[in-house]
């Protein structure tokens, strides 16, 4: 068989378009070429299954990516189920025909349920945004198929003939073009495949060549060299000697064992009854590099409507002055997409760190094209539903807990309730605060013991040392007051306040309410006032201040300055905004 033909495509060049539109990120083209790996073995193993492929019983798939830095070239190879050479012009000649489309439609109804991860028919030819030129080396599966090969250098041409290959399988090979030299590279190229290929269903080993090369040429010279000491041993002693050579050639073999570079069974994909306490926390350090514990988490598994599972980290905060931010990574299939997509991924859970695998989302994921998705919405709506669930369910069944915990997930609770009101809705009646005596209370539970006394008021410290003298009076007052003391809390009370209108909130040390004022002789308070101003213009240099004198009743304080809870909070929303006031 030689045969030469036109790429069967309408377009003139579909190449230029390839190379500057398809992708963005180029690294993405070792992600298609692996999964096409993967997919070959899941079609292999499928046909197995349903006793169209009858397996070896030493039958070990796997997927090889290996790079050769001398060569500029990277190969990808599979022991999957190859192509004929009707195939690769089906699959292969026709652009953008998608061959997984085709043999999910032919074997939907009798397949198991392994996952293909094409969909899409380009994949392939990404190679040509860093290659010149492309060869594919493949055997079909099938019974004295014959090998085929087939290259192209980028041009609308292609080169197809009989090939040499012996395996079952599919070897491609890049040769990098100029720009491209850098996914030969060992580091480089491991990044890659830890980003993309971490986690996907056929073991993935990696070799540089080069470095294969060279052990194998120690390797040889080490042996060459051993032979000569075993010989001597031989003649020095007994048969002693021998077998303990023998013992250290093993465990030296054991270390050197090639080991895949992915988990072909993520965390996720198991059921949760499954999983332990352990292997969580385990999954969540190799994935995030985090060795804090994470705090509890949630595993998301459902089959309808559609298809998602997951593993959502609460992680521990240090510090309340960490910046928090977290890590989702999409996943399809066990394929990954990207980390942080805000259309999917609900903004405020972005503080959280985890893996979402949803196999309905498109490979090739265009942000603008998701944002009007119905169905990107409803997996968003989803997450958070299940997060709230979880949550508040904790509140109702796990008070100890919730409460130990609660210093580190309420910024992530307020966020989630400012920013979405449907988990503002669920979570509304389990936001807690910590009172003056250290115990929790919800915001109607505050309300309710200070009926008499707070006219919907609630009062809240920020800082227990510099507002100590405030803290004091309250206590004397017989008059609660609650921490809040994150950041996010100036944003989260007036999100508050607008909820429930009928409520204000006063930092401590802002203008005092009845509770703590005595009524003031008329004369005394204008001239207090007048004095009082001039000292404070002078000093503040501030023409149109206001000054108001009141009397306190607690007679063991001289005196205190008060600022108006409107006015403080105004400025720190500047100051939050980066805007100074300068007034
Ligand atoms: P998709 O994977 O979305 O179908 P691709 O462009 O990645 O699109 O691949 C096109 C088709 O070529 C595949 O569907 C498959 O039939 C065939 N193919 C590609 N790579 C391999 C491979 N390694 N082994 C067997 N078939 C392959
Ligand atoms: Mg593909």
């Amino acid at each position: 068989m030689a045969k030469q033909g036109s790429l069967s495509i309408n377009s003139e060049n579909i190449f230029p378009i390839i190379k500057k539109w398809l992708y963005s990120d180029h690294d993405i083209f070792i992600r298609e070429l692996v999964s096409n790996g993967c997919d070959a073995v899941t079609k292999l193993k499928k046909l197995s299954v349903m006793g169209e492929f009858e397996e070896a019983d030493d039958e070990k798939y796997k997927v090889e990516v290996r790079i050769n830095p001398t060569d500029k070239t990277l190969t990808f190879i599979d022991n999957g189920i190859g192509m004929t050479e009707d195939e690769v012009d089906e699959y292969i000649n026709q652009i953008a025909f998608s061959g997984a489309a085709a043999f999910m439609e032919q074997y939907k109804d009798k397949a198991s349920d392994e996952q293909i991860i094409g969909h899409f028919g380009l994949g392939f030819y990404s190679a040509f945004m860093v290659a010149d030129k492309v060869t594919i080396d493949t055997l079909s599966y099938k019974e004295g198929a014959t090998p085929v090969h087939w290259e192209c250098d980028g041009g609308t041409e292609f080169d197809m003939e009989d090939g040499d290959k012996a395996e079952r399988g599919t070897t491609i090979t890049l040769y990098l073009n100029d720009e491209s030299y850098e996914f030969c590279n060992e580091y480089r190229c491991r990044e890659i495949l830890n980003k993309y290929c971490s986690f996907m269903p056929v073991e993935i080993y990696f070799v540089n060549e080069e470095e294969e090369a060279k052990k194998a040429e120690e390797a040889a010279k080490k042996d060459a060299e051993e032979k000569v000491i075993d010989v001597d041993v031989k003649d020095a002693d007994t048969e002693d000697g021998d077998s303990e050579v023998t013992l250290e050639d093993e465990e030296e073999e054991e270390d050197d064992a090639p080991k895949p570079i992915n988990q072909i069974h993520p965390l996720w994909t198991k059921h949760p009854n499954d999983c332990t306490d352990e292997e969580y926390k385990e999954f969540y350090r190799d994935v995030f590099h985090d060795y804090k514990e994470p705090l509890f988490w949630i595993h998301l598994n459902m089959d309808y409507p559609f298809n998602l599972k997951g593993i959502l980290y609460f992680p521990k905060i240090n510090t309340k002055y960490d910046t928090i931010e977290g890590t989702i990574k999409l996943y399809n299939n066990q394929v990954f997409i990207a980390d942080n997509i805000k259309e999917v991924i609900p903004e405020y859970l972005l503080l959280l760190k985890g893996c979402i695998d949803c196999p309905d989302l498109p490979l090739n994921v265009s942000r603008s094209a998701l944002q009007n998705d119905g169905f990107v919405k409803k997996i968003s709506n989803y997450i958070t539903k299940k997060v709230a669930e979880k949550l508040s369910g904790m509140c109702k069944t796990d008070r100890e807990n919730y409460e130990k915990y609660w210093d580190d997930i309420s910024p992530f609770i307020k966020f989630g309730c400012i920013r979405d009101q449907k988990f503002n809705d669920k979570m509304k009646d389990y936001i807690i605060f910590k009172n003056m005596e250290g115990k929790y209370v919800t915001l109607p539970d505050y309300l309710e013991a200070g009926k008499e006394k707070y006219e919907n008021n609630v009062f809240y410290i920020t800082d227990e040392v510099a507002q100590s003298q405030y803290i004091n009076m309250f206590k004397e007052q017989e008059i609660d007051a609650i921490y809040l003391t994150h950041q996010i809390d100036t944003t989260f009370i007036t999100h508050l306040e607008q909820r429930n209108p009928e409520v204000k909130f006063l930092r401590i040390d802002s203008e005092l309410t009845d509770n703590f004022k005595e009524t003031i002789d008329e004369n005394e308070e204008k001239e207090l006032t007048e004095k009082l101003s001039e000292k404070f213009k002078k000093a503040t240099g501030v023409e149109n201040l206001i000054v108001k004198v009141e009397k306190l009743k607690n007679a063991d304080m001289p005196s205190m300055i008060t600022v108006s809870e409107q006015t403080r909070r105004m400025s720190e929303m500047m100051e939050m905004y980066g805007m100074s006031n300068s007034s």
